[in-house]
């Protein structure tokens, strides 16, 4: 966590997958003040505090398409007659900032919201913008996390359910297909991938596509094993959006630099799979987890794919338990 800075935070947008209490240990310093502060009181409500303060950043697309910056994970918004629809929700706290960002891209109301799956930093914000007017929409298993308490054990967190205005009301389990303001838009579960409960939400007539959580644009990962993702289902999923696109597609990444392109994602699908070969080998030859950390599988990779939170050593703990 010492080379975390607000600055990095702002720029990445600060994410709660990003953050895991191993983190901190990892570095092997003494926190500094301001870090054994965060510690203490709770890494949500740093995460809280930091996208309260965070700039929202609008890129536009095409065919009245644009992606969010700065909340969490990287949200989607579509524009038009039949209202503004939101593909991820953000934190709850920075809805100054994304009302006001909404607002610049035109004067339709807030008409639907989909949740990618049920991670904090993509559906904290679900409560206001349902009160907003968004009816909401997402595959089941995330109306079935937001509605009990979930343990995620990376994060060292229990997160409380979610209030009844902040569930999906409409959910589906393997594809759902909306006409919104002249746009196709097919929804489509992955099966277990990042968790178990991510979809990719295709703009079809566009060619855009919104990957979330299962595409880390130029950084490593979170894995979140406590509700059904792995590495070999990240790597699935990778597959799948290979699979699903051409050169021509505007693909949109979960976290990381928000717009990106197939060549771009085939990167990524490259690196996680020589990460779990490398990883996988080294479990092979009855290695623990931290004499695997200490070879440094990630080494090829960590100058570009490990400079934000989730660290070369976090992301083989990661890894190491999947395979
Ligand atoms: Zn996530």
């Amino acid at each position: 966590m010492a080379h975390l800075k607000e600055a990095t935070l702002s720029r990445r947008g600060f994410c709660l997958c990003c953050i895991g209490g191993a983190t901190f240990a990892a570095t092997g310093l003494w926190p500094t003040p301001r870090q054994a502060f965060a510690e203490a009181r709770g890494l949500v409500s740093l995460i809280k505090d930091s996208a309260a303060v965070s700039p929202i950043v609008t890129h536009k697309l095409r065919n009245n398409i644009s992606v969010l910056e700065g909340s969490g994970g990287n949200i989607v918004v579509l524009t038009g007659p039949d209202g503004k629809v939101l593909i991820d929700a953000g934190i709850g706290v920075s809805r100054p900032q994304i009302t006001e960002a909404l607002a610049a891209l035109g004067g339709d109301p807030i008409t639907h919201l989909v949740n990618t799956h049920w991670h904090f930093d993509h559906a904290d914000g679900n409560e206001w913008l349902h009160s907003a007017g968004a009816k909401i929409i997402a595959q089941e298993n995330t109306r079935k996390h937001l509605s009990e308490v979930q343990r995620v054990e990376d994060w060292d967190y229990n997160f409380l359910p979610s209030s009844a205005g902040a569930l999906p009301t409409e959910v589906f389990a393997d594809e759902h297909h909306l006409k919104l303001n002249g746009a196709s838009i097919d929804l489509k579960y992955y099966g277990p991938a990042h968790t178990d409960s991510d979809i990719s939400v295709r703009f079809a007539e566009a060619d855009v596509i919104h990957l979330a959580d299962t595409y880390w644009n130029g950084i490593y990962p979170f894995i979140d094993y406590s509700t059904g993702g792995s590495i070999d289902g990240t790597i699935a999923a990778s597959e799948a959006n290979l699979a699903a696109t051409t050169d021509q597609t505007i693909i949109i990444s979960g976290h990381g630099k928000p717009v990106s392109n197939r060549a771009e994602l085939q990167e990524f699908r490259d690196m996680l799979v020589t990460i779990r070969d490398n990883v996988a080998k080294l479990k092979q030859q009855g290695k623990s987890r931290d004499e695997t950390v200490a070879a440094k599988p990630t080494a090829a990779f960590d100058a570009k794919w490990g400079q934000f939170v989730i660290d070369p050593a976090f992301f083989t703990r990661l890894v190491y338990e999947g395979v």
